[in-house]
């Protein structure tokens, strides 16, 4: 489950390997992944990218006279950079863009010549699991930020989140209102599990009970998760970006195991397909959450 930290870490290494190189060919095997038609993928070639960044969980894909490719990874995808082009068995590409590096002097990551000679990288977008659930846009510039996946966005929870109160000011269980885009970008299941409990609040605590203590706590302990994950993917990953990503995490998954800070048995409480896990000593004042009732109040 790609978010924030895994995203920005694919941006940066990709960033790093295919700024200044020039797009040969790109296209679509997955029926379903590419969301527009005009202009078409064919518009990419012999174009140069400028640069891969993030906003929210999109990677973006500058290229060269004015056009952008928009991706989201959802729950399975991830984008890659290989030396060799895909086997013709390969059932998890969306998305196949060929590249010509730009030319590096002195080697280094990314240093031109590809595993076959040709010096040619392709980056894929590739998608495990049987859902075809990620997608990519190829949009002009200038349309870039008002597509809609982009302009419902609010604001980044990384490197500096606004100040929470008024965001959060919503009878709405803090677990859902991180959770979602339009309030503040980039944070899913997994890191919301990880900041609640980095902060010691109640993943049902309601935003608008929370005291302005608490939400400057919860404010601090999105920047230090967060800072903390991308630290240890900047060690622990490099291309062509691994299928599974190292993910740093201490309590989320971690239900039935020893809390990390207080040693109490960290609890699970099921949501729809996935789970919540919480400490009930450091978060919920020794409560233990039932299951049904809290469903409901996550709707
Ligand atoms: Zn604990």
């Amino acid at each position: 489950m790609p978010e924030l930290p895994e995203v920005e870490i694919t941006a940066r290494l990709l960033d790093d390997a295919l700024r200044g190189a020039t797009i040969e060919s790109a296209l679509a095997p997955g029926i379903n992944a590419l969301k527009t038609f005009e202009p078409p993928l064919s518009a990419l070639e012999g174009r140069q990218i400028e640069g891969v960044r993030r906003r929210g969980k999109h990677v973006i894909v500058d290229v060269e006279g004015d056009l952008a490719l928009l991706v989201h990874l959802m729950s399975a995808g991830r984008l890659q950079l290989y030396d060799r082009r895909a086997g013709p068995r390969d059932r998890t590409s969306r998305l196949l863009v060929r590249v010509r590096p730009r030319e590096r002097r002195g080697g280094g990551r990314g240093d031109g010549a590809g595993a076959d000679g040709s010096g040619e990288l392709e980056l894929r977008l590739r998608e495990f699991g049987s859902k075809q659930a990620a997608w990519v846009k190829l949009l002009p510039g200038a349309g870039l930020e008002a597509d809609e996946s982009l302009a419902r966005l609010g604001p980044e929870a990384w490197p500096e989140p606004p100040a929470l109160g008024e965001l959060l000011d919503a009878p709405r269980p803090l677990h859902a209102a991180l959770r979602d885009q339009r309030v503040i970008a980039g944070i899913g299941r997994s890191w919301a599990d990880e900041i609640l409990w980095e902060a010691r609040l109640s993943p049902f605590k309601r935003g608008s009970d929370l005291q302005e203590e608490e939400a400057e706590r919860l404010r601090a302990a999105i920047v230090a998760t967060l800072a903390r994950a991308l630290e240890h993917y900047e060690q622990a990953v490099s291309l062509p970006i691994p299928d599974k990503l190292p993910m740093p995490l201490r309590v989320h998954r971690h239900e039935g195991e020893p809390c990390p800070r207080c040693a109490t048995t960290l609890r699970p409480v099921h949501f729809e397909d996935y789970v919540i896990a919480y400490c009930p000593s450091c978060q919920t004042e020794g409560r233990v959450l039932k299951d049904r009732r809290l469903s409901r109040l996550l709707r």
